[in-house]
């Protein structure tokens, strides 16, 4: 749907009310298309004492061409986990202070640091990195954007998709987050235009929105994929699975014999799953129907449990696969009207950390991705004064597009992505929702 407000302050009379209403100001947001580099300007990089991830750092950063000199900064990286004790978080100040304000529009700042540990002043310190890099993302101006990726002892050498999502612009929408990469062995790559070259995937409610932009990037990546929507949209699936190259496969995801039919239509083998069918059924607590509550956490919780069981158990799901299911910030906020949404939403999240921890025995990784408002029928059909706010309430003042949720899960899919599992990542513009 279209952001009217956001057409408007672009213009030369909305540009001036902005200005001097102190109006907000959605920037205009540089959005990855084929062939377009990482990295298109200048980037600094810096590191605390003893901070054991930055030799790496710069040699991904001289690999992407990026030169680092003074200059206004496409990207701002800074090695934090040498901080051990919080004296040494004056190393953050340092870097970034001169230089700050010398970011670019859709500017980058990534910050590397530890999980806190049992250690007193470890954790502090560590802990204090995430509510400074929280707050740099809402002080950066004009699309930039700024992450924590945290890296356990011995995963900077599984942490280059991870960085290449950050500092290009597939993250877009994506400001404030906090990932974790663990150590994993991963596939050299030849060619980050197409990761998925080979792969099967599987898209659920892909006729339209998220789904329906999930399923084309998965197949720009180079993945084969199964479009699933139920019977009613069969045409609008027909015609996005056609468009990208895929299969349909019309199929109501809370029948009984889904996972079964699911599981023998995918028994030649399936890389990655993607669970991103929802519906909502709003209506406050005390007037929900038993039917309204129903429906809701089948369609969002219960049926992707069981889909993701029955590819497992009937071995469709290769080892190294990837599961990725569609959570929301709702589910981490929580929001009146949405008891069973919220519920269902936070039960995807709880789902999500539980998989990955038994299924990372066969380096199948499980992920969530908690999308904030996106432009799409599921937010068109809110009231006026209520999209409007959910629109503005983020540190990018504007709602995002289903390519931004799709390409943070074309990063998840991706086999250099092994090091990435039970995360939540939200797409949201940094939300000031559940933050
Ligand atoms: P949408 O309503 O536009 O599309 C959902 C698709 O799922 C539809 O094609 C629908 O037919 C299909 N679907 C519904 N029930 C199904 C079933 N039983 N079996 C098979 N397919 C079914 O929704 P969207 O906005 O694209 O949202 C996609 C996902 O992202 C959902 O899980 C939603 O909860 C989540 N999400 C969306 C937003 C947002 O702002 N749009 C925010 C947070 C989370």
């Amino acid at each position: 749907m279209a952001d009217r407000y956001q057409s408007f302050a672009r213009s030369p009379l909305g540009q001036t009310l902005v200005r001097r209403l102190g109006l907000p100001d959605p920037p205009r947001l540089q959005r990855h298309t084929p062939g377009r580099p990482v990295l298109e300007g200048p980037v600094l990089s810096g590191a605390a004492p003893a901070g054991w991830a930055g030799k790496q750092v710069d040699a991904l950063l001289a690999d992407l061409g990026a030169p680092n000199y003074p200059a206004d900064y496409a990207a701002l990286v800074f090695d934090a986990t040498g901080i051990a004790d919080p004296g040494q978080l004056r190393a953050l100040y340092e870097f970034f202070h001169p230089v700050i304000r010398s970011l670019r529009p859709s500017g980058r700042v990534i910050v590397l640091g530890t999980e806190p540990r049992s250690d007193p002043a470890q954790a502090a310190a560590q802990q204090a990195v995430e509510g400074f890099v929280r707050s740099v993302g809402k002080e950066v101006r004009q699309g930039a954007t700024a992450q924590l990726v945290r890296l356990a002892p011995g995963a900077e050498t599984a942490m280059e998709s991870t960085l290449r999502f950050l500092l290009s612009a597939r993250s877009a929408y994506v400001s404030g987050q906090v990932i974790s990469v663990d150590p994993a062995t991963v596939p050299d790559v030849t060619d980050w235009e197409h990761p998925l070259h080979g792969q099967v995937a599987l898209v659920t409610g892909a006729a339209r929105g998220i789904g329906e932009a999930i399923a084309a990037t998965l197949a720009r990546d180079g993945a084969r994929v199964v479009c699933l929507d139920i019977p009613a949209a069969g045409d609008t699936l027909a015609a996005v699975a056609n468009r990208i190259g895929g299969v349909a496969l019309q199929c109501d995801i809370t029948a009984a014999d889904a996972p079964q039919r699911i599981a023998t239509h995918l028994q030649r083998g399936i890389d990655v799953v993607v669970h991103n069918a929802g519906i909502t059924r709003d209506r406050t607590l005390g007037r929900m129907s038993d039917a309204e509550w129903d429906a809701v956490l089948d369609v969002n919780l219960a049926a992707p449990a069981r889909i993701t069981s029955a590819l497992v158990e009937s071995g469709a799901l290769r080892s190294g696969g990837r599961v990725i299911g569609l959570a929301s910030i709702t589910g981490i906020a929580g929001n009146a009207g949405q008891t069973n949404y919220a519920a269902s939403k936070a039960g995807v999240i709880g789902l999500t950390r539980a998989q990955a921890a038994v299924l990372g025995e066969r380096g199948i990784t499980v992920n969530a991705v908690a999308p904030g408002f996106i432009e799409t029928e599921m937010t068109a059909r809110m009231p006026l004064v209520i999209r409007e706010v959910g629109r503005r309430l983020n540190s990018l003042a504007q709602g995002g597009r289903p390519v931004d949720v799709a390409e943070t899960v074309a990063w998840l899919a991706a086999p250099a992505s092994a090091g990435v599992t039970g995360q939540v990542v939200r797409v949201c513009g940094q939300s000031l929702l559940g933050a």
